[in-house]
Parts: structure tokens; sequence; C-alpha cells
């Protein structure tokens, strides 16, 4: 094998041996990789990386698609004659295409054949993968048979993604570069995902729900890894929570017997560790394995930081086995209700039942309670679950604020009347009354820019073919990122409403079911996370959180700011195509590890 290149090397070298150097990032189109060597120096492959997503982007559609049909069919016939690059060899030979069954290869053709009639450009898939290692034939099989079902424009865009995604492998290659902690924390998240709920098992889905005997696995799990990463304590707490402590300097150093100046406040950051039903491995998880990460690697270079870390796995968040979200990071700030406990779930058992079996103490909840007073603030990874880094290309995102939202259900209620004898204007459609206050939702959050409206029920009830609905039943969700932005939206929204209504002479009710306020991030820590995502040469993208997070309850108490992680498959999530890579899940390590010094240099600790 080759020296591994040095970014050194590349940042000085003349344009023509640097191009040299990136020959064979991409499939037949060294022009890439030229026009973002215009950009040098980079400080990190991330910085690389970028400007030549950049370029292709740039570069227009015909050069897209040239790109695009420079690549080989996954198995074709490029592959049986063996005309392919070495790089695509490598890695078709690493996802097991060249020992193809004749049923497998016959599969694949098809799909391929399919794929390129109908997009004019052939189906292209990194098929060493997320994690690198490479997919499994029957992976690859059944993202083609999904993709193959894709609009036009998304697969076009999705191509070019796993373009990059090979590139960056390759690059990775050429620099001897290992996301080495990136791979970590997608393997403790691999092996939390074997534990799951009984039935979905089975199914080879990932279900974990609160106290459930996969939920207290987890617990156990993570609890073990806490140690295991050199944290010097890690507890479950009465409700479940896993807390892991890292300490501070001057805690090690007493403890030893030495003068210890006076500790600094703690910093508490964590996610959950829950699941949704067939959710995906990441959310949540991520936002405790990364800090972790970086727990272990300041244990193995026996670094301690001026003040303890501490890292939560809250043990409920998504509210699915009783109607108590957030519940792990709401106890931790004094906003747990009693009442929650004589909730019962679908079986009838009841939360403190569920609590007592578990080997929880009911009692000791209100002294979770964090103190304030001894905490820096609360920061939190997360994955996107959203398409927009996807789109973007770009593999963080700072948090401006978490959205605030507000929930209704209503009925529009006109009048049942036959479809063929009740001309048109005489009906009262409470349907069409409701077709017009999605559209209106759809407008007016539109044009509010950051702002997001959903009508997603919507029912007739005893709707028939030949009658005009007399009543029509929806939900409607709006959120965005301030309160002040809300209520506008809110209010317009119920104005045009009553107007819809009144002009169609029908009448309407409306109950709010919901309401949470946003949690901007506290300007100083979004700058930290900022300053850290900057650092790493990746571009700065900011953007508000259209899902509630955990960061949401310690905000009520603590200074907050979340680190977005890319997703990929459009940022899917609560569903088991949820994923994103290990290069960037380093990515997230960096910058927290970057988050963590820079706090331990204001604190002044060089
Ligand atoms: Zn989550």
């Amino acid at each position: 094998m080759a020296t591994p290149l040095t970014l050194d090397q590349l940042n000085l070298a003349s344009l023509d041996e640097a191009a040299a150097l990136l020959d064979g990032l991409y499939e037949h189109s060294p022009w890439i990789a030229r026009a973002a060597l215009a950009k040098r120096p980079f400080v990190s492959l991330a910085q690389l990386k970028h400007a030549m997503v950049l370029e292709v982007a740039n570069g227009g559609r015909d050069a897209q698609l040239a790109l695009l049909r420079a690549h080989p069919e996954l198995a074709g016939k490029a592959m049986v004659d063996k005309s392919l690059t070495a790089e695509s060899t490598n890695e078709q030979n690493k996802a097991g295409l060249t020992h193809c069954t004749p049923a497998e290869f016959e599969k694949i053709q098809q799909l391929n054949a399919q794929y390129n009639a109908r997009f004019g450009f052939p189906f292209i898939l990194a098929v060493r993968g997320p994690r690198g290692t490479g997919l499994l034939k029957a992976e690859i099989i059944a993202t083609l048979e999904r993709r193959v079902q894709g609009h036009p424009e998304f697969e076009l865009a999705e191509c070019l993604r796993n373009v990059h995604r090979i590139a960056e492998i390759r690059l990775n290659d050429k620099f001897g570069y290992t996301p080495t902690q990136g791979h970590q924390v997608w393997d403790w998240q691999e092996a939390l995902a074997q534990h799951t709920d009984p039935g979905y098992a089975e199914l080879g889905q990932l279900t974990v729900t609160y106290l459930t005997d996969a939920h207290r696995a987890c617990a156990r799990q993570i609890q073990a890894d806490m140690l295991a990463a050199g944290c010097e304590s890690a507890v479950i707490d009465a409700v479940g929570n896993v807390v892991g402590r890292y300490e501070s300097d001057s805690w090690s150093r007493s403890n030893h017997g030495l003068q210890a100046p006076k500790d600094s406040k703690t910093l508490l950051t964590g996610s959950h560790y829950d699941t949704v039903r067939n959710g995906g491995k990441y959310d949540g998880r991520l936002g405790i394995y990364v800090p972790l990460a970086c727990v272990q690697a300041l244990k193995a270079q026996s670094k301690r930081l001026p003040y303890a870390l501490e890292v939560v796995g809250f043990a409920e968040e998504e509210g699915q086995r009783y109607k108590a979200t957030f519940l792990g990071s709401g106890a931790l700030t004094g906003d747990f209700d009693p009442a929650w406990l004589d909730q019962t779930d679908a079986d009838g058992i009841t939360m403190r039942d569920a609590m007592i079996h578990a080997g929880l103490d009911v009692n000791a909840i209100p002294a979770i309670r964090r103190d304030p007073a001894e905490y820096q603030g609360f920061v939190e990874v997360h994955i996107e679950q959203g398409p927009v880094l996807n789109a973007l290309d770009i593999p963080l995102g700072v948090v401006t604020s978490i959205n605030a939202s507000v929930r209704y259900v209503g009925e529009v209620i006109g009048m049942a009347s036959h479809a063929g004898t009740t001309p048109m204007g005489q009906r009262r459609d409470a349907a069409a009354a409701v077709a017009e206050l999605v559209l209106l939702v759809e407008h007016l959050a539109t044009q509010d820019g950051d702002s997001v409206g959903t009508v997603g029920q919507l029912q007739v009830p005893n709707g028939s073919i030949n009658v005009i609905p007399g009543r029509c039943q929806f939900s409607m969700d709006l959120r965005a990122p301030s309160d002040a932005q809300r209520d506008a939206l809110e209010e317009k929204v119920l104005a045009g409403l009553r107007l819809i209504c009144e002009r169609r002479g029908l009448h309407h009710s409306l109950t709010r079911t919901m309401q949470a306020s946003a949690a901007p991030s506290a300007p100083a820590w979004q700058q930290r996370w900022e300053q850290a995502v900057a650092a790493l040469g990746v571009p700065l993208h900011r953007m508000p959180s259209g899902a509630g997070h955990d960061a949401m309850k310690l905000h009520t108490i603590l200074p907050q700011a979340m680190l977005f992680v890319r997703g990929l498959n459009s940022g899917i999530s609560h569903n088991p195509l949820e994923s994103s890579t290990s290069d960037d899940m380093q990515l997230a390590v960096d910058a927290f590890s970057h988050l963590l010094h820079q706090l331990a240099q204001e604190h002044g600790t060089p």
C-alpha cells in the first residue's frame, strides 16, 4: 500500500501534482478535485470534501449527469468483464458483489435496467456503507428496490450524495484516515440496538419503550459502557436515567490527597435511549455516545477538565408506553408529575408498578432534581431527524432554537345532503372547507419562512360516495422558532378558518390539545458550537429544530444549545432507515471535544 498522503503535502504541491495525488476520487471525473484545489489550503479533510461537493453542486446539471453516467453499474457488465476502475473493483468486492449467486445477479441486473430506463443514469450506491465496512448484498438489493420507485429529482440528488460518500471513503483511504471514534460510537449504538421489546425482536425491528426488559437491558449496557469508557461513576437513578460522571481535575487531585482549587460547575449533556416503535438506532443514543467517546479519549490521555462532565442517558423521551413524554429529563428539572404514576400502559400495568418491578425507588424521584447552581449548562448532540443537512451535504448543524408549537383537533360542521340533487351554490360542504384550511396552513407557513404547519389527520365520519360531507374532523400542528412567530401564525390560521366557515355558511369547533414554548439556544452556548464546527473546517449551518428534544426540558433550568448531525436517506427518522455515517459521527465527536477544551480554556486551563 502507498504511503498515506498528508494535508501539508496536498496544500504545498503544485496544482498538477496535487491533482495527481487526488486522482481516482471521482469516477473518471478528475475535474472535480482539480477545481476544488483552488480553495487550498485545507485545514481538514472535511473541508476538502465539502469543497468538492460545492464544485459538483455548482457544476450544472449536464456535468452532474456526466458524472453519474461515468459510474459503472453495480454488479454490472464492467464487473463481469473486469473493466472496472481499481477503486470500484475494491468496493464491489468488499460488498460481496463479485460473488453473487446467479439469482442475486439476475435480480440486480433486472433492477439496474429498470432504474436506468426510468432515470437515464445508473443506480449509484456507496456500497461500503455508512460504517465503511461494506453493505450486505441483501441491503443493496433492498435499497435498489426502494430507490427505483423514487422521484427523478430526488434520485439525481441521492446518487450525487452517494458519489460524494464514495469519494469520502476513497479520500480517507488515500490519507490513511480512520474515523476511529466515529466507528466506536457507531459500534456502541449497534450493540445497544440488539435490545428490543418482545414481538419486535422477531421482526428485526427496534422498539425500546419505558422500563421493558429491553429498556432495562439498555440501561445496564449504557452503564457498563460509561464505566468502561472511563467515567468514575455510572448510576441508574429513580426514573431509570443512566448518569455517568467524568470527574474534574480538582476532584482527582483531592482524591489523591493533593491541594485542589475550588471545583467549577459541572457540564451536563446527554439524550434519550428509549425509542419509538420500529424506530432508528441513533435517535437519542447518539447524544449519549458522542460525549462518551470524548470521555474515553480524555481518560486514555489521563486528562482532566477543570469541571466535571455529566453524561445522562435519559430513560424516556418519546411517550410511547405511557403518555408522559420527556419523563427522564423532566425529572431532572423537577417536572415529574406524580399523577403519571397511576397511568396504565396498553396491558393495564401502572407506571408505579413498572417502576417498582424495575427496582426503582419512586419516593426518590424528587431528589434527582438538579440544582441549576451546580451546573454550567446543558448541551445535546442529536441526529437531525430531517432532510435539511442531507440536502445541503453539510455534516453538522448548529441549532438556534427548538421550535414553539401548538396543536389543535377540530371539526367543521355543515349539512350532509344528496350529491346528485344539491346544486353547487346551495351546499354546506364541511370537507371542502377543511380542504381550504389545509391549503391556507400550507400557504401561511410557507410565507413565514421557517415556520411549519401540518394538517395530519382528516376524516369525514360516516362519509359516502354520494353524500356531501356534513362533518369533517381534522388535526392541526403549527411550529415556529419563536413563541411570537408561532402566535402570529396561529392567529392568522384561526382567523382564516373563521372566514372560510363564514363564507360557506358552516360552523366549527376547535380544541387546543398542546402548546409548547420555544427553547431558543443560549447565545454563548450556541457560539461555542459554532466555533467548534468552524474549527473543523466544516461549513457553519444554523437551523431551528422542528422536533422536540430533552434540551427543551433542561432549557427551563439551564442555558442550553444543541448540535445536529446529518442523517442519511433524506434524514428520515422514527424509521429503521434512519442512519448516519461514522465519518459524520467522528465530526460530532471532534466538535464535542473542541467544545470541552474551549470551556476548559475559558476556565483558565490551557
Ligand atoms: Zn430523539
